[in-house]
């Protein structure tokens, strides 16, 4: 089969994939993605993520459905015919090899003569900061240069699909920053699409243009970080995205002369009237609130809820407030750094009712 030059849209449509012994690993998969586009697949360890990216890139079969290239189905095409590069968590890179060697090593299986091959090694290595690491064997460098020589590696054949799975996983925290940042203004610059694996929700946050929250095999919510962020699907997503986690809390709504409450614990917390009514949600429901949006009250504020820090975490940007009451759900409250408090003492707090999420108590789908 002839080498295909892929122009970067890509369709996964009703994509199932089930290995031996029942495991239905990936579960009607559905996505459209744009050329240009920054996708991150997130989820939980085991939720099938890789399966998927495997699957896209040839080195799994599909059980059913069809991973379709610029329009054309891709099934049966081998992965050197698809046109991707690929990044792993292992650098999967030949240790007695030269940083250049190395680099050149997809062109030279091309059969791209020497000059050539010379030239985009310059290139790419100057775009990376290899340069002076070229004549350096791949065994003599520290695990950040490495992974900047497998990026070399999958950049330098001008793929028209990355994909990668858990690059940073091996790097330490201030690294795996930096080189976040770098794979982004490559990624800008050279407008490929790309599919990055991650079980991290920050590096997803950070790096999609959109995140493909995925759990149990089935893709949760598909949209850019501030939608997954502001309105989550469901109590799965609201609970995956975000650190702190969402506040969560099992709760009624209740009508009174057309002023609709939620109750927290003892307390109630008027909710005004918009939506609601034509919603007709009533009676128990679950109630979601970021900890960002509980903020301090004072004590006479007819609308604050008393409760008591356990827990204080102040990194001198902001504070996490840890909080417990009698009768009332634990809450996190995320506030200014000049938040004054320490454990053991008691504080009132006041939700911000435009920004409460419900959910139904059953199947944990948002109300939207
Ligand atoms: P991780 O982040 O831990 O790599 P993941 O989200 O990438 O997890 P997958 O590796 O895609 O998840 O695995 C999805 C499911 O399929 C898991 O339940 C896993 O045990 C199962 N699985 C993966 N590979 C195989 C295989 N070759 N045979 C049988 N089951 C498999």
């Amino acid at each position: 089969m002839e080498n295909r030059n892929f122009a970067g849209d890509l369709q996964i449509s009703k994509v199932n994939k089930w290995y031996p012994g029942d495991v239905h690993a990936v579960k009607d998969m559905d996505m459209e993605i744009k050329r240009g586009e920054f996708i991150v697949f997130v989820g939980p360890s085991g939720c099938g993520k890789t399966t998927l990216l495997r699957m896209i890139a040839g080195l799994e079969s599909i059980s059913s459905g069809e991973v379709i290239m610029d329009g054309r189905t891709v099934n049966q095409v081998p992965p050197k015919n698809r046109d991707i590069a690929m990044v792993f968590q292992n650098y999967a890179l030949y240790p007695n090899m030269k940083v250049k060697d190395n680099i050149a090593f997809p062109l030279k299986m091309q059969h791209i003569g020497k000059t050539e091959r010379e030239k985009r090694v310059a290139e790419v290595a100057q775009k990376l900061e290899l340069d002076a690491l070229l004549e350096r064997k791949q065994g003599a460098l520290s695990g950040g240069q490495r992974q900047r020589v497998a990026l070399a590696r999958a950049m330098i054949r001008k793929p028209g699909l990355f994909l990668m799975d858990e690059p940073l996983a091996n790097l330490d925290a201030k690294l795996r920053t930096e080189m976040r940042r770098e794979i982004i203004t490559l990624q800008r610059e050279l407008g490929v699409t790309t599919i990055y694996v991650t079980h991290d929700q920050t590096e997803a946050m950070t790096m999609g243009t959109r995140i493909a929250v995925i759990s149990g095999g089935v893709l949760q919510q598909f949209g850019t970080p501030q939608e997954i962020y502001r309105n989550p699907a469901n109590l799965f997503v609201a609970g995956f995205i975000g650190s702190p986690n969402m506040n969560v809390w099992d709760t009624e709504l209740i009508s009174n002369n057309g002023q609709h409450y939620l109750t927290l614990g003892n307390a109630r917390i008027p909710m005004g009237k918009s939506g609601l009514d034509a919603r007709g949600l009533q009676g128990p429901i679950k109630a979601g609130i970021r900890p960002e949006h509980i903020v301090p009250a004072a004590p006479d504020d007819p609308h604050a809820v008393r409760m008591k820090i356990s827990i204080l975490e102040n990194t001198g940007r902001e504070a996490a407030v840890f909080l417990t009451g009698a009768d009332i759900p634990d809450m996190t409250m995320v506030t200014g750094a000049d938040f004054s408090g320490r454990a053991g003492q008691e504080v009132y707090i006041r939700l911000k009712p435009e920004k409460i999420l419900l959910f139904n108590t059953e199947t944990g789908c948002a109300y939207g």
